[in-house]
């Protein structure tokens, strides 16, 4: 098994554990039970761990969505089974574009279960003949996916360009445990890349931080014993680590918080709501987990130049 098919295989771990959570009525997503085989029950700090990951991220996003209304486009890179994209468009939010990127292996294994499944295909366009499949990528009027390596940027320009990506109106990107498989330099030149090519951008990087210490270590370990290798750790280190790797390549502005503070953020009836689903016998261990995670934001151009202030 080469590295590239242990980072892949991740894809099926958070999609497992975000069905679990869905399962146990953390959030709803009526949407990930087509993309998963069978039911493993996580353990509560892992189910509350993700309910944070989750809300979290979409509290960065309605910030950004509520600034741009629906001129923008949400492009999420590797975005594996992630059903964003439809959980979205069941609320009524629309947005010009939003595109999925990841390697073709696991984008076409995607297009097929979207094939195979009315709700989804229903969701994305009732209309005979607009979602188009080909290959490993997916074409439909606001939704795209396209399988190729973001260490290809040749390549990632070609195919955002095919589908009709606009480098003019704010964009909002999204990775979700995905800088940290990419070597240090590949994820350099590709957030280079997007801060050279878009002029009104947001950045929401979900990932793990403080993996010097002794916890992350174990973590690091873990990882490696599963046949994955993390080799973008370097910026996973410190808040500062993760915000300076934007800064660095172009980027106004960047912030970041560990999800100890992102979780005590979130509105309180939630967390009261969440914090009665199930026994939670090992708090220190939830708190280590949310400590070796964090959201990180950057920006540049004017929509979200005063992201500080909201
Ligand atoms: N973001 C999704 C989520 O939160 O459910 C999936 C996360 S999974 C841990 C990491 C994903 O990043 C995998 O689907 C993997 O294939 C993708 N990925 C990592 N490196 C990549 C690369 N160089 N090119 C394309 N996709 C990549």
């Amino acid at each position: 098994m080469s590295f590239d098919d242990g980072v892949q295989a991740t894809n099926c771990d958070a999609t497992k554990c975000k069905y679990s959570a869905v399962k146990m009525g953390y959030w709803q997503d009526d949407f990930i039970q087509y993309f998963v085989t069978g039911y493993e029950r996580k353990t509560p700090e892992i189910n509350r761990g993700y309910y944070a990951r989750i809300k979290g991220v979409a509290m960065f996003m309605d910030k950004f969505l509520k600034k741009t209304g629906s001129n923008c486009q949400i492009i999420n890179l590797g975005a594996g089974f992630d059903t964003l994209y439809w959980r979205l468009k069941n609320s009524g939010i629309r947005v010009n574009k939003y595109i999925e990127i990841d390697f073709a292996s696991v984008t076409s294994k995607k297009c097929f279960l979207i094939k195979k499944s009315k709700i989804l295909l229903q969701t994305i366009s009732p209309h005979e003949g607009e979602v188009k499949i080909i290959g490993s990528d997916l074409h439909a009027p606001d939704y795209h996916i396209i399988g190729i390596d973001l260490r290809n940027l040749t390549e990632l320009d070609k195919k955002l360009t095919q589908c009709g990506i606009n480098f003019d109106i704010p964009t909002m990107f999204l990775t979700e445990c995905v800088l940290v498989y990419m070597e240090p330099e590949s994820s350099s030149m590709l957030l280079h890349w997007i801060a050279k090519k878009f002029n009104d951008i947001f950045f929401i990087n979900y990932e793990q931080v403080n993996m010097n210490d002794n916890f992350g270590r174990i973590m690091l370990d873990n990882l490696r014993n599963r046949g994955c290798q993390l080799a973008g750790v370097d910026a996973c280190l410190s808040p500062q680590t993760q915000m300076d790797r934007f800064v660095r390549v172009g980027w106004d502005s960047a912030r970041s918080w560990n999800m100890i503070n992102v979780y005590e953020y979130l509105p309180e009836e939630d967390r009261y709501r969440i914090e009665r689903l199930e026994m939670l016998d090992e708090l220190e261990l939830l708190q280590q987990l949310l400590q070796h995670y964090c959201i990180t934001i950057a920006w540049k151009g004017i929509t979200m130049a005063d992201v500080d202030h909201l």
